[in-house]
């Protein structure tokens, strides 16, 4: 293993930033090239096809079969013409990555020739073999099948590799019964969901709204590792995280790495990165430096929600593709070392109509800062009542290690709002009056709305410790774990936020029906809301104690770990949201709930058996080889005569090594004992809860042990790459 880590210090430091070479000089010769968009639409389907899709992707209308087919051969001719030999419908299964099945075009025709054919059948529908994804007990393997259906709304688009090109279909993933078995499917059913609840409201104020969308632009953390040092690492290529690892002498304390320069090697993959992205029209403008050493961000142009997530996960994998060339592994876990700053995925959320208006943002008028008003305190509202449910939608074995550490947003939801909002929610609260308003009280409440400046995006009214912060026209969910797929946040955020839309139609209409008007029924009720939802709203340092005692007082919850965190998914009340706004039926739920708990488990079981093997396999003989050297340096120097005292801090170290490593392999036998009663449980929450509780306990006390080892025993002999030489990008 030494010998490992030797070579991959060697390696690492000799290599050279890969030259990367543009297709163009000009972005927008090469934007989009791999995308079946708009314009090879246009290019390859007729006017009328053209219209008829358009409309089933903004309208939802159903596609008939002789479209679909124009639409498959479309597809396939565009496709063959840039050299493209399969295709496959693309999914995003419960696993949390994405899933393929390759066919080839090629098929045989009547006269036994080769040809290039594809069917409107294989575009629409595909029968993958289901049974190798997390089902959660829905259908048994031997059952039911599961198919995978074509998603009109998220472009096709083709993937490059060495070998060839492959086209590439969105599409949800049900089972034959249908339940949805993936992540896209039920983000879809809120969407809808959401236009349903937003467009009554958006007409109190404009009549020409008759569609609302979400829109999201993701933020994405990553590290950057060297590839050799990765292979060196058997704790980062098993479960994405260092078990091990002495706090480096340097870490980030000096703050130095953040908006620095980026090395040349990884500005090379970067470029390389966004070169590739792009051609996939996957529109990404930042980059820069996080906090941590070898810590980097990247964000793209937000864009309509289902595409958003959809490019979100196509740029994961673009980015570990990429990095092969460049000798890096990306990880996205979301807390690859202990003691350094975790990565989030920062999910910055908004809603908007098809008359181009962003529902979140102030206008010039009163009116149109009502509107904003709406939805903005509508939002405040359902993240209120649901704040558990949000929380659960975050909540994984990995993310657990950011939430709640002093340096992510804490597992507490709250809502930042700023100072000039905080001021206009009291002022509502304090005008606005139970009995009916006098013309110059409401002339004055209106003139104040009307005040709300257009732009609030004030970076100094900014707090970064906030898990859901209001950042001027759109709200920022930063909980969000940079390893997540964003579409089961997002789909609970949209449903809650459908759901209470839907709640403040109904009480709107309730006060216009006793004779008053619109206005002010709105702003009635909004003021009950800003009211009601006090508890949520936090401007303070998230990051304090401080606030987790206030929090408390407040009725907020703190769950810091995985297995309860997921109880508000499954509560009645969540069950009764998801049902009404029709995302998930009661079977699904708890399909889902145990699927999380599933992943959870084997999650925390990997880690527990990969730090008993690197704790027995590898630190403990690398520390018994160095105290032998010491056992035999001691015996020479008592051969040749010399004095106890001389070799006293030899004997001591000798004493030490054996006492870290007695307890590392009693720590180790008992984590596996712990493993098995966990096992042994058959409820699979107990099973999860002894996992987080009981096996997951040991993991920090063996790591203690292992970190001392690493700072006694001789360098030349250990055997994992140590954080520093990890780090360290040159
Ligand atoms: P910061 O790091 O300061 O939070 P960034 O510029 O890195 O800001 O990221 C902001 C993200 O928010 C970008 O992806 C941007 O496209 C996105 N965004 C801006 N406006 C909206 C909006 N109306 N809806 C959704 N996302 C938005
Ligand atoms: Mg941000």
């Amino acid at each position: 293993m030494a010998i490992l880590r030797f070579r991959a210090l060697e390696n690492s430091s000799n290599r050279k930033p890969i030259v990367v070479i543009a297709p163009s000089s000009k972005v927008s010769d090469f934007y989009g090239i791999n995308v079946f968009d708009k314009e090879k639409m246009h290019k390859y389907l007729s006017k009328e096809v053209f219209r008829q899709l358009q409309e089933a992707t903004h309208i939802g209308n159903r596609i008939d079969r002789k479209v679909a087919e124009l639409v498959a051969a479309a597809m396939k001719n565009w496709a063959v013409s840039l050299g493209a030999t399969h295709y496959t419908h693309w999914f995003q299964p419960l696993t949390g990555s994405t899933a393929e099945k390759h066919d080839s075009f090629f098929e045989l025709s009547d006269e036994g020739r080769a040809i290039e054919a594809f069917s409107s059948s294989a575009l629409v529908q595909q029968e993958p073999d289901a049974s190798s994804f997390p089902n959660g007990g829905i259908r048994n393997t031997f059952e039911a099948r599961g198919y995978t259906a074509w998603d009109p709304s998220s472009p096709a688009f083709i993937m490059e590799s060495p070998s060839g090109k492959t086209l590439c279909i969105p599409t949800i993933f049900v089972s034959y019964t249908g339940e949805t078995l993936d992540f896209k499917a039920p983000l879809l059913k809120a969407l809808h969901a959401l236009n349903n609840a937003a467009v009554p409201v958006c007409q109190y104020f404009d009549k020409n709204v008759s569609s609302v969308n979400a829109t999201l632009g993701i933020e994405q953390e990553y590290f950057l590792v060297d590839i050799d040092m990765y292979n060196a690492r058997p704790d980062l290529e098993m479960t994405g995280r260092t078990l091990f690892g002495a706090e480096a002498a340097k870490g980030q304390q000096l703050d130095d790495h953040y908006f620095g320069t980026i090395p040349d090697r990884v500005n090379s993959f970067m470029v390389d990165m966004e070169i590739e992205s792009m051609k996939l029209g996957i529109p990404l403008k930042t980059r820069h430096n996080e906090v941590a050493p070898s810590q980097f961000e990247c964000a793209p142009v937000f864009e309509d929600i289902n595409l958003a997530v959809d490019h979100n996960q196509l740029l994961m994998d673009v980015m570990d593709k990429v990095a092969r060339r460049h000798h890096f592994k990306v990880l996205l876990h979301e807390k690859p070392y202990a003691g350094m700053n975790g990565s989030g995925k920062h999910n910055n959320w908004s809603l908007s109509t098809n008359t181009g208006k962003n529902l979140l943002s102030p206008g010039n008028s009163p009116k149109s800062n009502l509107m904003f008003l709406t939805f903005f305190i509508n939002t405040i509202r359902a993240v209120f009542e649901h704040a558990d449910l949000l929380r659960a939608s975050i909540t994984s074995a990995s993310n657990d290690h950011r939430l709640g550490a002093n340096e992510a947003p804490p597992a507490i939801m709250s809502i930042f709002l700023g100072e000039q909002l905080t001021r206009v929610m009291d002022e509502i609260e304090k005008s606005v009056k139970d009995k009916k308003m006098t013309p110059e009280e409401k002339t004055a409440l209106k003139l104040n709305i009307g005040k709300i400046p257009e732009i609030l995006l004030d970076n100094t009214d900014r707090n970064r410790t906030s898990p859901f912060a209001f950042t001027g026209n759109k709200f920022e969910f930063r909980a969000v774990g940079s390893s997540a797929n964003s579409s089961h946040p997002m789909t609970i955020l949209n449903t809650i936020v459908a759901d209470q839309l839907s709640k403040f139609h109904t009480e709107v209409e309730g006060i216009i029906k006793k004779g008053i008007k619109s206005d002010e029924a709105i702003l009635k009720v909004l003021r009950k809301y800003i009211v009601e939802s006090k508890a949520i709203r936090f401007e303070g340092n998230g990051y304090g104690d401080e606030w987790k005692k206030e929090a408390k007082r407040r009725g907020l919850s703190n769950v810091t770990t995985t297995p309860p965190a997921l109880d508000a998914f499954i509560t009645k009340k969540s069950i009764g949201l998801f049902e009404r706004n029709g995302i998930f039926s009661h079977r699904e739920v708890e399909a889902r709930h145990e699927i999380m708990l599933e992943t959870y488990i084997k999650k925390i079981q990997i880690e527990s058996r990969v730090m008993g093997s690197i704790a027995v396999n590898h630190i403990i003989p690398a520390a018994i080889k160095y105290q032998n050297l010491l056992v035999q340096n001691v015996e020479g120097m008592k051969d040749i005569g010399l004095p106890k005292e001389v070799f006293s801090t030899q004997i001591e170290l000798i004493k030490e090594i054996s006492t870290h490593i007695t307890v590392i392999k009693k720590k180790v036998d008992e984590m596996l004992e712990a493993r098995k009663k966990a096992n042994a449980l058959t409820d699979i929450r107990a099973h999860a809860i002894s996992y987080c509780d009981k096996v997951k306990a040991y993991f920090s006390e063996i790591r203690y042990h292992v970190d001392k080892l690493e700072l006694i025993v001789d360098d030349e002999s250990w055997p994992l790459p140590k954080y520093r030489e990890m780090v360290t990008i040159r």
